[in-house]
């Protein structure tokens, strides 16, 4: 599904990727996880053409990807922050993104798994932060890509959008998916993940299953094994 070969990105004289090479193989959740500022969301923005590398090469599904656009229609991406205009309603945002994209897409049923359906008629900008996120996920969700990049997509959601956002990620797999996830919630990985790449200083320390991880830093449950790669005692 996706290769990456050697990806170099430096902004400025801050050397982020420092010869990232991975693959991924079709259908599954992975979790992409490192410290604040090891790169998550330079790899994810490299893949979507949204980040320019200095060296390295990107395949989707068999093909080079840099400075190409029309593979991004396979892909649904959910960034870290979306900024909406402030004076569209719920409903307009969506009608626009469903024009700009052009492929077939079908809102309802996310708007109501979601509780959206009180919001559609709302201005983004007198949204909470946790319901724009669930519109933010409902942009994401409603086209069928087989690869979907979220960038911390459970920032600001209460315990009942979380566990939605779980089952539909689960759903989504179960469809035959890919996605690619960063999150610092743990929990989320450990019940979600079928492979874990994490990056540090630059470079993927480890690639593979939460328990190969747990086996390799001799820990029992993630957030320790992470911790102690962190502390440097792996
Ligand atoms: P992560 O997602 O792992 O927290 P990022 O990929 O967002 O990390 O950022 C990695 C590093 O690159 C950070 O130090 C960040 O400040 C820097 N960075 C990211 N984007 C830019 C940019 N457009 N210009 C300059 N520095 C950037």
């Amino acid at each position: 599904m996706i290769e990456i070969k050697n990806l170099h990105k430096r902004f400025g004289k801050l050397q982020v990727l420092d010869g990232v090479s991975f693959q991924v193989e079709p259908g599954g959740i992975i979790a992409v996880l490192g410290p604040n500022g090891s790169g998550k969301t330079t790899i994810l923005k490299t893949i979507l053409g949204m980040v320019h590398p200095q060296m390295g090469e990107i395949y989707f599904q068999g093909n080079a990807v840099l400075d190409k656009w029309e593979y991004r229609n396979d892909i649904g991406y959910l960034p870290q922050i979306a900024r909406f205009p402030d004076n569209l309603t719920v409903q307009e945002l969506i009608n626009m993104i469903k024009n700009i994209r052009d492929v077939e897409a079908d809102e309802t049923e996310l708007v109501n798994r979601f509780d959206l359906k009180l919001s559609l008629n709302k201005k983004l900008g007198n949204l909470s932060g946790g319901t724009r996120q669930k519109v933010n996920i409902v942009l994401t969700f409603m086209f069928d890509c087989p690869l979907l990049i979220l960038d911390e997509p459970t920032a600001g959601l209460d315990p009942v959008a979380l566990i939605q956002l779980k089952e539909l990620i689960q759903e989504e797999k179960q469809k035959g998916k890919t996605l690619l996830i960063t999150t610092h919630i743990m929990s989320l990985v450990e019940d979600l993940s079928d492979q874990i790449i994490f990056l540090l200083e630059g470079k993927i320390y480890f690639q593979g299953s939460v328990e190969e991880l747990q086996e390799q830093t001799q820990q029992t449950d993630l957030e320790h094994s992470i911790a102690k790669i962190l502390q440097g005692d792996v």
